[in-house]
């Protein structure tokens, strides 16, 4: 077995005590295991305040982008070996692996080239000089400086590569030194990527440390000068925000929680972006087994086409193949952890008790073409149908985090856009539609929601990306339940780890500072 270590102040060191096991969720074995028992997790803080942070402040931005260049190069040469061990040892078929580790790859790549635009500047100016006095020579510089601490990550278990990846590329490219943290249950794959980005010898000392297991109350180790980014549960999320030193001390939080995220199919559609509402739609409850934050979970359809796109989802629904994600015609493997599955079991049981009718799917037996039903998590994919979404709540406040969506029916465009707002703030709401008038009421109507809205049209559908996609360049966050934050977005991403500050006073002296002459 496995045994997984930290990272931290520059050594590979591991916890005393009864470590966490980690399993196969294809098979039930055990694959890994970890402590971060009695490892001085505090001492990982300073090491990144004192030696990382100087290190990476004093870089320009294009040596900081060389550095994620390198990183990224790591990981691509590691590839071949983190999809064999995520398929082996997370339950991920190969192609959800790859959407995870070429995500973290891709990310790092798109930051490097970013930073290199930068040169060698090492903070922001913001905008121009502005006017404060009658004479021009006393006038104020915004800038945007990176904080002088260290950014605490903590990383839910469903891309363990990319989600370190992408937080790690925003905090890096800005000049903060990073401490990432993976979800436990599926560590290993994380741990395997932080071995080979160590091994590149690219990082300064304490820019990049990596903790393998629970980190029990670091948080409150956290100080004013820190960043704390999480993803994961609203509940954890609530457990974070209100730790009395987060709020004591403004420390700076972002949060990526978790979404109820609705797609509207437009009453006028040609069949293009029909088939593309189809496509995606399969694809979001099925790919990573609908664990994906961006995953779809609602789908409105006009009330006169229900019993159609019933049909038509069921057929290509009936095409998924289930079962080990080793074998190759495997479309949907198991649920990441035994926890997760019997969670999403409680899950379902709300939505269910509220009046959603199973259209498709049974969840108490899966017909796999491979694998052992009894000792893999294997949950779906499952098609509800509810007829009066005005009137429930559960559809709109659950998150069954698996491959799980429910089908209901709108009338008009304004009830459509108030029935997706019910989810209480979402990371992306999907709009298929070939008609203007509705699309712009539509778009319009849902964005205050959410922090990304995808258009499918018959313009575009033989060139998007897919709704549960996060682009490095397109924000990815949203308001309300799915957290309030907001990461990446291209140089956006950067703003979490930099303070905006007006430098106010002579002229002469501040673009000297700022090397603008
Ligand atoms: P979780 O239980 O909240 O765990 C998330 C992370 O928080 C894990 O690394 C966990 O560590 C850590 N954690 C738990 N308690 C903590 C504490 N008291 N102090 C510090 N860290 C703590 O979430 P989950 O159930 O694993 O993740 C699934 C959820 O994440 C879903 O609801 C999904 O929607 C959401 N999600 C959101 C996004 C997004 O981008 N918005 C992306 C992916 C997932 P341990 O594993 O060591 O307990």
């Amino acid at each position: 077995m496995i045994e997984l270590k930290s990272y931290l102040q520059g050594k590979w060191q591991s916890g005393g005590g009864v470590p966490v096991e980690l399993f196969d969720p294809a098979t039930g074995r055990p694959v890994a295991r970890t402590s971060t028992a009695g490892l001085d997790l505090v001492g990982a803080l300073n090491y990144a305040r004192t030696v990382g942070n100087p290190a990476l402040r004093q870089m320009s931005f294009a040596a900081r982008a060389e550095l994620l260049g390198a990183v990224s190069k790591a990981l691509r040469e590691a590839r071949e070996q983190l999809l064999d061990l995520s398929v082996a040892t997370s339950g991920t078929t190969r192609s959800d692996a790859k959407f995870d580790v070429d995500g973290a790859i891709g990310t790092l790549a798109y930051y490097a080239d970013l930073g290199a635009e930068l040169g060698d500047r090492s903070i922001f100016v913001d905008g121009d000089a502005e006017k404060l006095a009658r004479s021009p020579r006393f006038c104020g510089y915004h800038i945007k400086s990176a904080l002088t601490g260290v950014a605490l990550h903590i990383n839910a278990f469903n891309f363990p590569a990319w989600g370190m990846a992408e937080k790690a590329a925003c905090a890096l490219l800005a000049g903060m030194p990073v401490i990432s943290k993976p979800a436990t249950s599926t560590a290993l794959v994380a741990f395997r990527a932080m071995e080979a980005i160590v091994q590149s010898g690219a990082l300064p000392a304490g820019a990049w440390q990596f903790i393998a297991g629970p980190v029990g109350d670091l948080v409150s180790a956290l100080d004013s000068q820190d960043v704390l980014a999480f993803t994961g549960s609203a509940a954890t999320a609530r457990k974070l925000r209100t730790s009395t030193n987060v709020i004591e001390r403004s420390v700076r939080l972002n949060v990526e929680a978790d979404s109820i995220n609705a797609a509207v199919l437009a009453p006028a559609v040609t069949d293009d972006s029909y088939q593309m509402f189809l496509r995606d739609t399969v694809r979001e409850m099925t790919q990573k087994a609908g664990q994906k934050c961006t995953a779809t979970r609602r789908l409105f359809v006009p009330a006169d086409q229900l019993e159609r796109v019933q049909s038509d989802l069921c057929e290509r629904l009936a095409q998924i193949v289930i079962g080990e994600p080793s074998a190759e015609q495997t479309r949907l493997g198991p649920l990441a952890t035994r926890a997760q599955l019997d969670e999403a079991h409680r899950q379902l049981k709300l939505l269910r008790d509220e009046g959603a009718k199973l259209v498709f799917g049974d969840p108490e037996r899966v017909t796999l073409e491979s694998g052992d039903a009894a000792a893999g998590c294997y949950f779906g994919p499952l098609l509800l149908r509810l007829d009066d979404p005005q009137n429930a709540q559960h559809v709109h406040q659950v998150e069954v985090f698996g491959p799980v969506a429910t089908l209901m029916p709108y009338t008009g465009v304004e009830q459509a856009v108030a029935l997706v707002a019910r989810g209480g703030g979402g990371l992306v709401a999907s709009l298929y539609s070939d008609d203007p008038a509705f699309s712009s009421a539509a778009l319009l109507g849902l964005a205050p929601h959410h922090g990304r809205v995808f258009f499918g049209s018959a313009k575009v559908a033989d060139v998007a990306t897919t709704p549960g996609m996060v682009l490095p360049g397109s924000v990815h966050g949203g308001p309300g339940r799915a957290g309030g934050g907001e990461e990446l977005g291209g140089l956006r991403g950067l703003d979490l780890y930099l303070q905006r500050t007006v430098l106010q006073g002579d002229r002469a002296v501040i673009e000297r500072a700022l090397g603008l002459r």
